[in-house]
C-alpha cells in the first residue's frame, strides 16, 4: 500500500463507526446499551442479527462476522476493501503534514485508552454482579433446577458443581435505554469458569415448570425475549458439566442441555462434557478470505476465543441443527483449526444431529 493509501486508511479509521451507520442508511438501528442493534440489510435476520458496538468502533453481523468501520462498509454495499476506503473518504489525496498526522495519532491513542478503561471497567462490575448472583444460588440437588432439566430428559446420577438454583431471579430488559425488570422468578444458573478455574460469568435459565419445554416465558410487548441470558464475562471459558474425570477427550456443545444429552448418550467411556455458552466463544473469530462467506479459518490473534486445556488430546464439537447449517459449520471448522494449531497432536471432530434437528430434541424423541 502507498504512503497516499496509508493517510487515506488514517482518515477512513478516525471516523467512528456511528457516522458511518449513519453514511449507510441502516434501517431499524436501535440504540441497546453501548450498541446500536438492527437487522442485517445483507443477511437480515432478527431485530439484533447486526450489532454495532459504538464504545469499541466494531460491528458484528452474526450470519456473516465482524470488523471495524470500513468491514461494515464492505459487508453492506457488498464491496471490497478499496471501494469501501473510497466511499468513505474519497479518491482523493489526503495531503496530512507531519504535525497534523502526530495529532491525529495522539487523539486516535487518548481515545483508544479511553475506551479501553471504560471497557475494563464495565466487564469488572459485570463479572462482579455475576459472583453476587452465584453466591445467592441455592444448591441444584432437589431444586426445581432439577426438575428442568428432567424436563428437557436429562436426569443426572451426580449434580454437577457447575450448576445451582435461584428461587427468585430478576430478569432485567433494558428499555428505552433504562435497566426495567420485567420477570422475577425461579431460575437455573450455570457458572462459567476461566481457564483458570475462576467464576467469570453466570448463565441463567428462567424456568416455568408448567410449560412443556420448562422455559419461562417473557415477554416485553409483543415480543417473546430469549429466556436465557449472560451476565458477566464468557471469553475463553466453559460451563464444566462433569466432576472432573481423568480423560482426555473433552467433548462441547454451545448450550447446557445439548452437552448434557451428549453427557448421558455417553458416546465415550470417559470424556469431559464442557458447555462452550456461544458459538462465537467456542469457535472464536473466523479469518475473512476474498471471494469467500465463511471461510472456516480461524484468526489466531483472537485472544478471547476458547482454546482447550492441555490435556485435551480429542475435541468434539457438537453441532445442532437448528442454526444456520453453513455458518455453524464454518465457525466449528475453524474454531477446531485454532486448536490443532495450537496443539498439534489434538484431533478434532464435529458431530452433527442433522438438519433443522436439536440434539436435545433427538432425546425428547421429538423428531
Ligand atoms: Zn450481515
Amino acid at each position: 500500500m502507498s504512503r497516499r493509501d496509508d493517510d487515506r486508511l488514517d482518515e477512513a479509521r478516525a471516523i467512528p463507526i456511528k457516522e458511518i451507520a449513519d453514511r449507510l442508511k441502516i434501517e431499524r438501528l436501535t440504540p441497546r446499551g453501548d450498541e446500536l442493534v438492527a437487522p442485517c440489510p445483507v443477511c437480515g435476520g432478527k431485530e439484533d442479527k447486526l450489532q454495532i458496538n459504538t464504545l469499541n468502533n466494531v460491528f458484528l453481523c452474526r450470519a456473516f462476522g465482524g470488523g471495524d468501520g470500513i468491514g461494515l462498509v464492505e459487508h453492506v454495499l457488498g464491496c471490497d476493501f478499496k471501494e469501501a476506503l473510497t466511499w468513505l473518504v474519497g479518491e482523493g489525496v489526503v495531503q496530512l503534514s507531519d504535525e497534523e498526522k502526530a495529532k491525529r495519532k495522539a487523539a486516535r491513542d487518548a481515545e483508544d485508552r479511553k475506551r479501553s478503561k471504560i471497557a475494563a471497567r464495565k466487564r469488572a462490575e459485570s463479572i462482579a454482579m455475576a459472583r453476587a448472583v452465584w453466591a445467592d444460588g441455592r444448591p441444584f440437588a432437589g431444586s426445581p433446577a432439577e426438575d428442568y432439566l428432567a424436563l428437557r430428559g436429562i436426569v443426572l446420577d451426580a449434580p454437577p458443581r457447575a450448576l445451582r438454583y435461584h428461587p427468585a431471579l430478576r430478569y432485567m430488559h433494558k428499555i428505552d435505554s433504562q435497566w426495567t425488570e420485567l420477570h422475577r422468578g425461579p431460575a437455573m444458573l450455570a457458572g462459567i469458569l476461566a481457564p483458570n478455574g475462576d467464576l467469570i460469568g453466570v448463565h441463567r435459565t428462567w424456568i416455568d415448570l408448567s410449560r412443556p419445554k420448562g422455559k419461562a416465558e417473557i415477554r416485553h410487548g409483543e415480543t417473546v425475549l430469549n429466556a436465557k441470558k449472560v451476565l458477566g464475562s464468557q471469553k475463553g471459558g466453559a460451563i464444566r458439566l462433569d466432576p472432573l474425570p481423568e480423560a482426555s477427550v473433552l467433548i462441547m456443545g454451545e448450550g447446557i442441555e445439548t452437552t448434557f444429552t451428549a453427557l448421558i448418550a455417553k458416546p465415550f467411556q470417559s470424556a469431559h462434557y464442557w458447555a462452550g455458552v456461544s458459538l462465537d466463544n467456542m469457535a472464536g473469530k473466523m479469518r475473512k478470505v476474498k471471494g469467500k462467506r465463511h471461510s472456516g479459518l480461524p484468526k489466531m490473534a483472537d485472544e478471547n476465543a476458547f482454546v482447550p486445556p492441555h490435556w485435551v488430546r480429542r475435541l468434539v464439537f457438537l453441532m445442532d441443527g437448528d442454526s444456520e447449517p453453513k455458518m455453524t459449520r464454518a465457525k466449528l471448522e475453524s474454531g477446531l483449526r485454532r486448536a490443532m494449531a495450537l496443539q498439534p497432536d489434538l484431533r478434532g471432530q464435529i458431530v452433527h444431529a442433522g438438519d433443522g434437528i436439536d440434539l436435545n430434541d433427538l432425546l425428547l424423541g421429538a423428531t
